[in-house]
């Protein structure tokens, strides 16, 4: 057998559109990331409207696609499979993916691995800080899950019952007059808070919801007896001790000792400072890989893409998006 085949490093090209982010990731079935290219959809007032998301990214997705191979310093011949995200996903943004990447592969003839986005985070985090079997708490714009492995799935321990921690941030900094993304705004503001005003702790066995607290921030802010700053605050502390608290929950009934960051919100100072505290006092190592794999990207997906590569797919016709698809709809076979 002629291992020097056998041991032929791939190149791996991922997509990612699922929301507010059009990105590229370049990388190395050795784990080598060559280029991480994006742009994101940005507002100075209101949020993510669907088809405005999908007009930017068709805006800016051959300047990315350039960028990427540049910087990557490779040509389209040199890649050997492509990769994007499937689901989940705002279904207009997702379809700019699909539409990009079914013509890249008419022109290329190179095979399609469709995958998770929710795995995508989980799988670079062990990649990039070398966990081995860790609780991922994915706290991003649109998903909000603590998950773990279990018996052949990436297992959905506790989840948010309406919105997604980012969305709810964003919603709350559009409220009060910032744009989009409101997180980066609302921790500068939460940096100077000393008050905490008391909101609604909502947790539900394992499982979270904002949308309440989100109604009586508005009203609180409203009521102009508060002041931003320590709403702000207050924010942070209530809803960030509710994701602890459910992360420590699935550590101790898995028994797994490691807990990785995911997701864009996993950016927050103080959101891990409240998981490292946690996380030293039961004695469980603490990972969070470098912002620009916390947030969307197509780095994240073409990893997943390189741990997929033998059920990529040649014929194209059968592939397509899928914007309610679960973390634990994926039966994991590339472990
Ligand atoms: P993602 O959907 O994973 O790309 O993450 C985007 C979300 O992360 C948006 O809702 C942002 O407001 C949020 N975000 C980014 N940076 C921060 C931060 N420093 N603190 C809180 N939220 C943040
Ligand atoms: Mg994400």
């Amino acid at each position: 057998m002629n291992s020097g085949i056998l041991m032929k490093e791939i190149i791996c090209l991922g997509i990612e559109s699922t929301a507010h982010t059009f990105g590229i990731g370049i990388v190395t079935s050795k784990g080598k990331v060559l280029a991480n290219s994006m742009d994101s959809f940005k507002t100075k007032t209101g949020g993510l409207i669907p088809n405005e998301l999908a007009d930017h990214h068709n805006k800016v997705k051959d300047k990315i696609l350039k960028n990427a191979l540049e910087n990557a310093k490779i040509k389209l011949k040199d890649i050997d499979l492509v990769s994007f995200s499937q689901g989940p996903g705002i279904a207009p943004a997702l379809l700019v993916g699909l539409k990009f990447v079914k013509k890249l592969c008419l022109k290329t003839n190179l095979p399609i691995a469709g995958v998770n986005h929710c795995c995508a985070h989980l799988e670079i985090g062990k990649l990039l800080t070398k966990s081995k079997d860790p609780v991922l708490l994915y706290a991003s714009g649109a998903n909000t899950q603590i998950i773990a492995y279990e018996a052949g799935k990436y297992r959905i321990f506790g989840e948010t019952l309406d919105q997604g921690i980012g969305n709810f941030i964003d919603a709350f900094a559009r409220y009060i007059g910032l744009g989009f993304p409101g997180g980066p705004k609302i921790e500068q503001l939460a940096l100077k808070g000393r008050n905490y005003i008391e909101l609604p702790y909502v947790v539900k066995g394992m499982d979270i919801s904002f949308s309440g607290i989100l109604t009586d921030l508005k009203r609180k802010y409203d009521s102009k007896k508060y002041n931003s700053i320590d709403l702000c605050f207050s924010l942070q502390e209530t809803v960030f001790a509710m994701l602890t608290e459910v992360s420590e929950r699935a550590m101790a009934h898995t028994g797994k000792k490691e807990l990785l960051l995911g997701g864009g919100v996993a950016c927050n100072k103080r959101l891990r400072e409240m998981c490292n505290i946690m996380c030293k006092e039961r004695k469980a190592k603490f990972f969070i890989p470098e912002n620009q794999y916390l947030i969307d990207n197509g780095v994240n997906i073409a990893w997943l893409g390189i741990l997929m590569k033998k059920t990529a797919k040649k014929n194209y016709k059968g592939i397509d998006i899928k914007p309610y698809e679960r973390t634990d709809d994926i039966k994991i076979n590339w472990k």
